[in-house]
This record gives C-alpha cells, structure tokens and sequence, in this order.
C-alpha cells in the first residue's frame, strides 16, 4: 500500500475546501495520473509538454477553473486553482505549467480585459486553444521589474512593440502572452503597460531558446523576440497606459499563494514517498524507519510541514475573503518554498543513494524544488518587502 500525500498530514483543508472543491481535487489527481503522468518521462526529455495534452485538460475541466462561465471557464474560486496545483504536485507532474496559465494569466485578462477582450481570450484559454503566458523578465531585468527595456509605441491604432524576455514559463506552447513592456520610458513605473500579444497573429515574433535547465524539465522556459511586432492597440490591459505596474502588484498576492500551494504539494507527497521508503528498505537487519535518526527527523519535517499547511490554509481562507495582504503572501512564498527545499532534501538524504537515482521520485522532486525560491520574485525580495512592513 502506498501513502497518499493527502493524508500524510491527517488535515484536510481545513475551513476552505467544500465537497465541490474536494471532488476536483480527486478528479484532478485522476486526470493527471491516468493522462499526464504516463507520458512526463517523454515530455521531460521532450522538455516540452504536448498540446494535446493542454486540450485534455480543458476538455476535463482543468483549464479556467476560477473564471467566470459566461467566459467558458468553470465559475470557481481561487481554492478551485489550490487544488489544482496541489494535484500537479502530489502526482508529481510539476512541470504541467497549468496552474500559471489559470491562476496567474487568466486572472490579469478577467481583472482588467474589456468585455471583448474577456470574450475573445477566455473561453479559449479555457479550452486549450490558446495557452497562456506572462512575460515580465528581461535578460538585464527580472527582481529590479522596473528597469525593463521592451518597449511599445502607439503608432495609430496600433502598438509596435521592440524588446526581448527570457526565462518565460511555457514560452514554446504559448500563443497568448502578457508582455510586461514601456510604452513611457521616462515615467519609470508609471510608464508600463502591460499588453496582450497573441503570436499566431502576428510578424516579428520569435521564441529563442527553450532553456536548458537543471529541474521542470517538462516546462519549455523559454527566451522571447519582439522584433518590430505589431498588435492593435485594443490588446492593451486597462482603460489607459500605465496601469501596468499597479496592476503587477495588485496579482503578486495570488501569485505568491500559488506558488505555496506548489510548495505544499510537493512537501506532503515528498514526505508520502519517504514514509513509504523507509519502511521497506532494510539496514543493519531492520527497517530503516526503526532507526530513532529516522523517525526523529519524519517527526520534525511532519511537524514543520504541518505548520506550514495550517499557515497556508489560513491564507487561502484571508485571500478568498479578499483579506490576503502582500506581505502576508510574501511570507508564504519565501517561507513555504525554503520549507519545500529542506524536506526534499531531507527526505532524499533518507532514501541514501537511490535518492540520488533519476527513476526514484524525490530526485526528480529535489531537482523540480529549487526554483521555487527564485521565481515569483526570490526569497530574498521577500524578505525585503517583510522588511518595509516592520
Ligand atoms: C524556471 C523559471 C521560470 C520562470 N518563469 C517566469 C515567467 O513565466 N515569467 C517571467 O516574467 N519570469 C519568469 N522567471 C524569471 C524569475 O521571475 C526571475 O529569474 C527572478 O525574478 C529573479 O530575477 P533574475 O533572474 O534577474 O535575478 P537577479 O534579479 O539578477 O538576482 C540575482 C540575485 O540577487 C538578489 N537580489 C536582487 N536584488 C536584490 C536586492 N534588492 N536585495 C537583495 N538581494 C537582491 C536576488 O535575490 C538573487 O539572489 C522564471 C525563472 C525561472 C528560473
């Protein structure tokens, strides 16, 4: 019998996950197991995810679960999203860049897209049709965003945008992206903007490469070319220029919580597979689970993990209450993403050399972790906004 990472903890998701949001747990965890899971080897060395597998997902109601279903999504909640990501990580798909294209991108055309543009994108993105990304980072810019150069000039009715991006999440598949760009170079902050780029419809734009990475080596990270690229000025985000660093900040709390849900995801299945180790595999005549260095250390990862369930439960409850401050998600993010890294590598030091092997899954885990503390703003911008707070 193997351990299931969802009851590794013996909590449920307290106070925020009704019997709605608990069958799409399963039926994700179903989906990506029978789906996603079987074929993760070949994405891997692929270092891309299938479309048709994007489809599938849409087709199953994993694309859009938190928008609204007059735009083709699933009318949920951001605890919709939650589940989600906690799926991709308790099966270990975590490289299956849905829940950016879901929480992340959808969120930015549903907050601040026209009626039309909510119309046009939407219900396609929550098919599958068009996948999402969000291009922010430049290879002379990622934690100081302020100092992008991608820049875009209104030239009629239309924006010519010049400029190129690195490190962008699903950068190969997508054909909707989010491009972080100037369209007021002298105005610092004030002067970005951000605007939609759909690539199938355009000249100019090229993907560089898909990048070489030590972990997610399923997701197609990739570097982007705006070469004269010509978009209407329709596919602005807003009512006028500008607006795009207000409304960076105004995500950051939700793209921080998602990236501790991907955190706890991955710290409940990481302790599952261990437990499940240790007590198979056998040392000086006994199980390695029956040595007190053992349990002592499950004890105090069960432990920390715990408290780090209960703190990301309490934030979910404040966010989906609107309550969820920056700095609150900012802890969540730096804190959770270390905790993440300390039980994989915990754990992987009780697996003894196999851990060290590609086919046991806590070294995939172990390579798959260490993101976590740089994107989405590192830990140490965290840190330095929990700072301004004091
Ligand atoms: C796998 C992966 C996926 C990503 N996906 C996306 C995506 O989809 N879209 C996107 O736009 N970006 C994405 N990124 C980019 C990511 O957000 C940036 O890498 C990150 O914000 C850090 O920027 P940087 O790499 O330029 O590091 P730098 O900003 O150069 O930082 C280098 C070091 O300096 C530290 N540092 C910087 N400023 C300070 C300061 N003021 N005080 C103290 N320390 C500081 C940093 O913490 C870090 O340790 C992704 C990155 C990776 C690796």
């Amino acid at each position: 019998m193997t351990t299931n990472p969802a009851d590794i903890l013996s909590l449920p998701r307290a106070g925020w996950a009704g019997d709605e949001v608990a069958m799409l747990y399963d039926m994700s965890t179903r989906f990506l197991s029978e789906e996603i899971a079987p074929h993760y080897e070949e994405y891997e060395k692929n270092e891309i995810v299938d479309r048709s597998a994007w489809e599938k997902a849409g087709a199953a109601g994993l694309l859009c679960a938190s928008m609204p279903e007059e735009y083709g999504g699933s009318g949920g909640t951001y605890a919709h999203e939650s589940v989600i990501a906690e799926a991709l990580g308790h099966v270990g798909v975590d490289g299956f860049g849905i829940a950016l294209h879901n929480a992340i991108v959808a969120p930015y055309i549903l907050h601040y897209g026209s009626e039309e543009q909510k119309k046009k994108w939407l219900p396609k993105m929550a098919t599958g049709e068009l996948i999402g990304a969000i291009a922010m980072t430049e290879p002379g810019a990622g934690s100081d965003l302020q100092g992008i150069k991608t820049r875009a000039e209104k030239d009629g009715n239309q924006y010519r945008i010049n400029g190129s991006k690195t490190f962008i999440t699903n950068g190969q598949n997508a054909n909707l992206i989010i491009v972080v760009t100037k369209t007021d170079p002298t105005k610092g902050a004030k002067g970005t903007s951000l605007i939609v780029v759909e690539t199938d419809e355009v000249e100019g734009f090229t993907r560089g490469r898909n990048l070489d990475k030590i972990g997610l080596k399923a997701n197609d990270t990739s570097e982007l070319f705006f070469n004269d690229v010509r978009v209407p000025t329709a596919n602005l985000l807003g009512h006028e220029e500008g607006q795009g660093f207000i409304q960076l900040m105004q995500q950051l709390p939700q793209e921080r919580l998602l990236i501790g849900a991907q955190a706890i995801g991955m710290i409940e299945r990481a302790l599952a597979v261990t437990v499940d180790y240790v007590k198979e595999r056998k040392a000086f005549g006994k199980a390695v689970v029956e040595f007190q260095n053992t349990q002592f250390k499950l004890a105090e990862l069960k432990t920390e993990a715990t408290i780090g369930r209960v703190f990301y439960n309490d934030c979910v409850k404040r966010h989906l209450n609107g309550g969820l401050d920056p700095v609150t998600a900012s802890m969540a993010k730096y804190w959770l993403s270390d905790l993440q890294c300390k039980v994989v590598d915990e754990c992987l030091q009780l697996h003894g050399g196999y851990g060290y092997m590609n086919e046991y899954p806590i070294a995939r885990m172990y390579r798959d972790a260490r993101v976590q503390r740089i994107y989405g703003g590192t830990n140490e911008i965290m840190k330095m906004l929990i700072g301004r707070s004091l």
